[in-house]
Parts: C-alpha cells; sequence; structure tokens
C-alpha cells in the first residue's frame, strides 16, 4: 500500500504476556484513524527497526516481569542499550509507557531502566512516560495517555521536520514534551451516534440528541428478559421511569453514561481466517501440546493442611519424579503446572457458538488476504491440525478477562440495540468505571459475557484473535530434595470466584480447582495405578536459594501459602545439619502469618519441629483473625510486618550487621509492600536516618541481591 504521503513513527514493544504486544498493536491499528502510519516490531526483532538512524518519533510500550526484570523479548535490547556511548541516541525522539503492577517492588522497572539509558544516550522524550498500574488497572492511565499521543506524535513529526537540518545540534532544551493531562486531543473520536446503533463501527462523530429515549429503552428493553431477579438492596425506584428498577449492572446503565456521547476506541482489525473441516484424521492429542519439552508425573500423595470450616482451603500435593531422573530441583525453584479449561465450561462455549456438532473437526488458521492489522500474525501457541475441542480446551485462556478491544470487537457481533449498546459503553472512555466494576473487578470471562449478552454472536476467529495462550501456573516447591528424594511437594489455596449477578454458582479457580478435583476427595490414593497424572516443567531460580554458607544468618517472611519454598530451605538445613553436625550455622528467622491458629496453621507441626531440630532459630508467627489472648496485654501482631517491627533490632542486625538475607514470598496483594515500608521503617528507628537513607539502604540490599522477593499476584 502507498504509505508515503503519511507522516510515520515506529511502536517498538517488550511484553511478557502479550498486555504490552495488545497495547502496542492497538496503538499501531489506531494510527491510521489519526493519518499515521505506525511501524510495529517487538524489541527482539531488531531486524525490523534501526534505532541508529531513526528520524521519525519512536513509542516504546514495555511491561516488566519477575522482579523488575525486563520481558525476555526485550532482554537482549536493555543489554545492548547499556552499553552504548553517551549520545548515541541523541537523535532519537520518543515517548515511553511502562506497564507494572504496585504490588511488586519495583514497579515498571524494565520501562524506568529503559527511560534512563535513552536518556543518558542523548534521546530526547516528545511525551511524558506513563506509568500503568496493573494493581489498580492499567486503564487509569493506559487511556488517557493514548489520548494524548496523537497530539504528541504529530506535535514530534512537525518539531523534527523543521528541527531536521540542525536537529542534531538541538540541546536539552529543545524537548519537545507533553502530558497526558495537557494534550488532550483537539478532535473527538469516534463519538457515537446513540441512536444509530449501527453505525457504532464507524469512526464518524455525531453526538445524539435522542439519548435519553435510547437510555430510557435500554432499561425496559433489556432487564427483565436477563434479571427477572435483581439483588436486594441495590435496588430503587424513578418516578420518570416507574416498575423499573435502577441500578447499573452488566448489562444495564444509568445516566449519566446511558445518555452520554462515546468514545468508543478504534475497531480492531479481523486479521484470521478460521476453517472447520471434517476429518477422521485430525491427530487426537491428549494434554499439552508442548508435551516432549514437559515431564508426565503422578500426584503420589493430597494432604489438606486447612480444617474443614477454614474460609480457604490449602492443599499440598505430592509429586512421584523417581521416573525422571533429570528432574531435580533446589529449594527455591518452583515449576509450571499445565492444566486443561474445565471441560464442562469448553462444551458450554461449543453451544454458545453453535459449534458442538464441529467439535472434532480439525481448525484450519490463516491469515486473512487484506486485514489491515499491523504485524497480523498466525498465533504460535495454536498448533498445526488440532481438533476445535482441543483449541478450546488447551491452547486458549477462555477464562481470561475479555480485555476493552475484545469488548469492542464484540459489538460488531451483537444484534439489538440495547445489548450493542451496553457494550459500546463498556469498552468507551466513558464507560471505564462500568468495565472495572462489572468486568475487571469480577474478573468475568468471555462465557460469562455471552451470557448476559444472549444476542452477542461472535465467529471462532475473533477469539482465536482476542483469547490469550492457555498459560502454565507456577508453583513453589515446597519440599528439599535432600528429605525427599524424587518427590517434590507444592502447597497451593483452592482460588474460590465469589458469585455474582453474571456468575450466579461461582468458581474455582482454573487450575487450582482442576487440581483439587484430580485429588478429590483427599486422601485418595492407594493404588500406584490410580494416581493422577499432570504435566509439568521445572522453573529455577538460580537467585532465590537460602545461603549456600551454613554460616549466613538469613530471614524468611511468607504468610500462608508464602511458606512454601521455606519448607524446602528449612528441611534442606536440617538434612545439612544432620549430616555434618559441627558446622557452623547462622540464625534462622521466619515470620508467617495465617488466619486463625486452629483451623489453618499450615504445617504447624513441621515448623515446630524444625525450632526443636534447630534448624529454625526463631519462630514468629500471627493470627490476622484470632481475638487476642485475654491476659495479653499489649495487641498481638495482626501481620508478618508487625512481627517484623517488633523485631526489627534483631532483623537489622542479620542484614546489615551480619551481611545476612532477607527473603519473601507469597501472594502480592499488599504484603511486598507493607513488608518494605515496614523494613524501611526498621532501619530509620534502629539506624536513627531519614527515609531517604533507609531507601537507599534497601535499594543497596537489592543489589546486593540479599533482599530477594518470590511474589504471586
Ligand atoms: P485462575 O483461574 O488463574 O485465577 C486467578 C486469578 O484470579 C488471579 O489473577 C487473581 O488475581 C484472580 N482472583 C483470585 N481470586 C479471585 C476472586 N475471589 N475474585 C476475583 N478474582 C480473583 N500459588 C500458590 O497457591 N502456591 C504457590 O506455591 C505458588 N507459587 C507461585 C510461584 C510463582 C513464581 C508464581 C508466578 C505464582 C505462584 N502461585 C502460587 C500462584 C499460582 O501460579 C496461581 O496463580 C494460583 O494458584 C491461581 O491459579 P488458578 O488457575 O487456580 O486461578
Amino acid at each position: 500500500m502507498p504509505c508515503e504521503a503519511k507522516p510515520r513513527f515506529v511502536v517498538l514493544y517488550g511484553s511478557q504476556k502479550g498486555q504490552a504486544e495488545s497495547i502496542a498493536e492497538g496503538i499501531a491499528d489506531e494510527a491510521e484513524e489519526h493519518g499515521l502510519v505506525a511501524e510495529l516490531s517487538c524489541l527482539n526483532q531488531n531486524e525490523k527497526y534501526n534505532l541508529e538512524k531513526e528520524k521519525d518519533p519512536v513509542v516504546f510500550i514495555v511491561s516488566t516481569t519477575g522482579d523488575g526484570e525486563p520481558p525476555d523479548n526485550a532482554l537482549q535490547f536493555v543489554k545492548s542499550i547499556k552499553k552504548k556511548t553517551p549520545d548515541h541516541y541523541k537523535h532519537l525522539c520518543y515517548a515511553l509507557l511502562a506497564l507494572g503492577d504496585t504490588n511488586y517492588a519495583n514497579f515498571c522497572n524494565c520501562g524506568k531502566t529503559i527511560e534512563r539509558s535513552l536518556r543518558e544516550l542523548g534521546a530526547k522524550q516528545f511525551y511524558a512516560t506513563g506509568y500503568a498500574d496493573d494493581g489498580v488497572g492499567l486503564e487509569v492511565v493506559l487511556d488517557p495517555w493514548i489520548e494524548g499521543l496523537w497530539k504528541a506524535i504529530n506535535g514530534a513529526l512537525s518539531k523534527m521536520a523543521s528541527d531536521r537540518t540542525d536537529y542534531s545540534n538541538a540541546g536539552a532544551g529543545d524537548l519537545i514534551m507533553e502530558t497526558p493531562d495537557s494534550s488532550i486531543p483537539d478532535v473527538q473520536l469516534n463519538l457515537l451516534r446513540i441512536t444509530d446503533q449501527k453505525d457504532c463501527g464507524s469512526t464518524g462523530a455525531s453526538v445524539s440528541k435522542c439519548a435519553t429515549a435510547a437510555s430510557a429503552s435500554a432499561v425496559s428493553d433489556l432487564r427483565p428478559a436477563v434479571f427477572p431477579s435483581q439483588p436486594l438492596g441495590t435496588a430503587s425506584v424513578s418516578a420518570a421511569v416507574p416498575h423499573v428498577t435502577l441500578a447499573a449492572s452488566l448489562t444495564h446503565s444509568l445516566p449519566p453514561l446511558s445518555e452520554s456521547s462515546l468514545n468508543v476506541p478504534a475497531l480492531p482489525p479481523p486479521y484470521l481466517d478460521v476453517t472447520l473441516k471434517e476429518a477422521d484424521t485430525v491427530q487426537q492429542i491428549v494434554g499439552p501440546s508442548n508435551k516432549e519439552t514437559l515431564h508426565e508425573v503422578p500426584i503420589s500423595r493430597a494432604l489438606q493442611l486447612t480444617r474443614g470450616d477454614s474460609v480457604k482451603t490449602s492443599l499440598l500435593l505430592e509429586l512421584d519424579l523417581s521416573a525422571h531422573p533429570n528432574l531435580t530441583y533446589q529449594p527455591g525453584d518452583s515449576f509450571d503446572v499445565f492444566c486443561p479449561n474445565k471441560d464442562s465450561e469448553v462444551e458450554e462455549m461449543l453451544h454458545r457458538l453453535g459449534l458442538y456438532e464441529q467439535r472434532n473437526h480439525s481448525v484450519h488458521i490463516s491469515l486473512l488476504k487484506d486485514t489491515k492489522k499491523k504485524g497480523a500474525q498466525v498465533p504460535a501457541h495454536v498448533p498445526l491440525n488440532i481438533s476445535l475441542l482441543y483449541l478450546l480446551t488447551w491452547c486458549l485462556e477462555i477464562r481470561s478477562v475479555p480485555k476493552k478491544a475484545f469488548v469492542r470487537a464484540l459489538v460488531e457481533h451483537t444484534e439489538g440495540g440495547v445489548q450493542r449498546r451496553r457494550l459500546q459503553e463498556l469498552c468507551s472512555k466513558q464507560g471505564s468505571a462500568d468495565y472495572n466494576l462489572h468486568v475487571r473487578d469480577q474478573s468475568l470471562c468471555l462465557m460469562e459475557l455471552l451470557s448476559a449478552f444472549t444476542s452477542c454472536s461472535p465467529p471462532l476467529s475473533l477469539l482465536i484473535e482476542h483469547l490469550p495462550k492457555l498459560q502454565p501456573r507456577p508453583y513453589s516447591a515446597a519440599s528439599s530434595w535432600l528429605r525427599y528424594p524424587g518427590r517434590l511437594h507444592f502447597v497451593f489455596n483452592v482460588v474460590e470466584f465469589p458469585a455474582c449477578i453474571a456468575r450466579p454458582a461461582g468458581r474455582r479457580g482454573l487450575c487450582t480447582g482442576w487440581l483439587f478435583d484430580l485429588v478429590h476427595p483427599v486422601p485418595v490414593f492407594q493404588e500406584k495405578a490410580a494416581w493422577p497424572q499432570i504435566h509439568v516443567s521445572l522453573r529455577p531460580n538460580s537467585l532465590f536459594r537460602p545461603p549456600s554458607d551454613q554460616s549466613v544468618p538469613f530471614i524468611m517472611i511468607g504468610p500462608g501459602t508464602g511458606v512454601a519454598p521455606f519448607i524446602g530451605f528449612l528441611q534442606q538445613r536440617e538434612m545439612e545439619r544432620k549430616e555434618n553436625p559441627d558446622a557452623m550455622c547462622g540464625e534462622t528467622w521466619l515470620f508467617f502469618g495465617c488466619r486463625h491458629r486452629d483451623r489453618d496453621y499450615l504445617f504447624r507441626e513441621e515448623l515446630e519441629g524444625f525450632v526443636s531440630s534447630g534448624a529454625l532459630s526463631h519462630l514468629k508467627v500471627c493470627f490476622s483473625r484470632d481475638d487476642p489472648e485475654e491476659e495479653e496485654e499489649e495487641a498481638p501482631p495482626r501481620y508478618v510486618q508487625h512481627n517484623l517491627l517488633r523485631n526489627r533490632k534483631h532483623v537489622t542486625d542479620i542484614l546489615l550487621k551480619q551481611k545476612g538475607f532477607l527473603y519473601v514470598c507469597g501472594d502480592a496483594k499488599n504484603m511486598a509492600k507493607d513488608v518494605n515500608d515496614a523494613l524501611l521503617e526498621a532501619i530509620r528507628a534502629e539506624l536513627q536516618v531519614d527515609q531517604l537513607d533507609a531507601m537507599k539502604t534497601v535499594a543497596l540490599l537489592r543489589e546486593e541481591k540479599r533482599y530477594l522477593q518470590d511474589i504471586w499476584g
């Protein structure tokens, strides 16, 4: 396509799980509407772009993974820019969107690293960096950032064109800087004509004068059919519209949203051509497709660690690795469990798509010849020659929360003004809060959305385009090879998604629910032949290991199932002490927390045993929901960070004087941040320094790899 008339810019992404990639793709797709051409590449495709010679604006979209690491496909780039000399990129004009999660300590670290390097190399920023936080919802920053980007790119393009001749001499004062707030575009895009529902796919802008009528019909059309009963306490009655319950819900909106003109994102261009063919020869693959690289291992033991009346159900499973001599592990390693989607949900989806009868047909996927999608590719996670049933069972994360781009695409396959309008609202800028409340925060999946939006009939190709790859779930090893040769233990909470209107029965987490069903009722296995088999692969974590020198003291913090790796650490320590009883051992501390002493004190006997054997010097346990004992003068600590503060002298002594280690593991929700804050406070109080110095001390601990986290969200 001839595109020389349109100004161009470059979009580069580094993405671990596909979020940054899909945002980058969205920007590239939307570019055309703004009269621009975007050249999209992954950071590791360095044959496709050339920053050394780049004369147009460059937009970086990068996520952060692990403990502040770059995504795999940005690693090389990050390494290479660190080696370049000053002024290397003084010709470059860039904007950067960093994705991260404030539940983790090194928020947006990869984006920050790239930005620092670019600046050091003389590159000029033309638009303020966005730091989007998955912890509170990427949209909060993402939407305004993208909205302002277009004006900023156009500004940068004109400035670069006018400066072209003497651009290389430009100093820092020439920065072209827009902030998302100051750069609200002059033109409102995609304003939707509410009365003309079929027009929503177009980019024509028109503000409806009939919005009220549309929203009134929205109320009466939909509610009785979809939600015959309204949850108690949410209903109110409007004088204007009698007999109609007025509570916003997934399928129903209230003014002002229902009366607003909407900024609906551009329709993601379709790019896949999918056909189903009747074939006797479809290879009936069973289990995950990459089996050659996985290990199929039996579950040899299952143990429920929590009492029946506990809020959470925690299970310990033991895997028998004896048939896999190469499959050994160290304490601190984790491993991936490959689980399928639930049979009943796959079946329901097949029925909903009207494809149940074709479930054994083979799936053929190719690129649409005339697709407008930049860098379109057939998804690599869909193997060749598979059946439709297999595709939905093992390849696509059908439980994932549909992103706004997916909701936008669903609009095109939805009949009926009301349902269509509501989907438009949910993906629009104005409906962001409703999307967060009714879709994202409820972790709604596609099937739940389709159950509510009965007139929506997406084609299979849309699911393949928008549903991410079904990911394995990692679990931390909760045992030591020395203590259990050929065996591996892991511990997990069965995730429970509570019921909501769109999910009346609630549901369990995909993998934890599947594992629970495999071993239920526990304990199950007497006959070895009947042991359930699962597919796993190892994820070594060479950093998160107990110190190899036994004389080095260390502190472990792991509430709930976060204690898992530390059980492995302590089993290892116990075995090493048995083998070498005269070795000098450093102190070991464990800060552990659970809700109730009686109901969910995981590994109680084993932990107390470690104390008796001397493998654990100090066990500090707190119970967040137990009432304090009457005779206690001081309120007992409720959370691990409170216990850490109470023992701050020992903690700082071990870390700062004895050069010990601190390990933190567990569910990311606030815990890692709270522990980090408590550590700062402990250092401040013990060393009598200010916050900045405390932060520097903590940063140094991290740099020296003596403050290590293994956090999952
Ligand atoms: P999914 O179906 O994937 O659902 C989980 C998702 O739903 C999460 O994103 C969560 O934010 C969200 N969610 C959870 N509960 C609710 C709710 N009530 N309402 C709405 N949304 C909700 N887990 C362990 O238990 N033990 C371990 O040792 C362990 N080790 C890990 C090690 C690493 C390196 C990593 C990255 C993760 C680890 N995890 C561990 C987490 C584990 O991998 C899974 O994420 C977890 O078990 C849930 O998987 P699932 O498929 O059952 O849940």
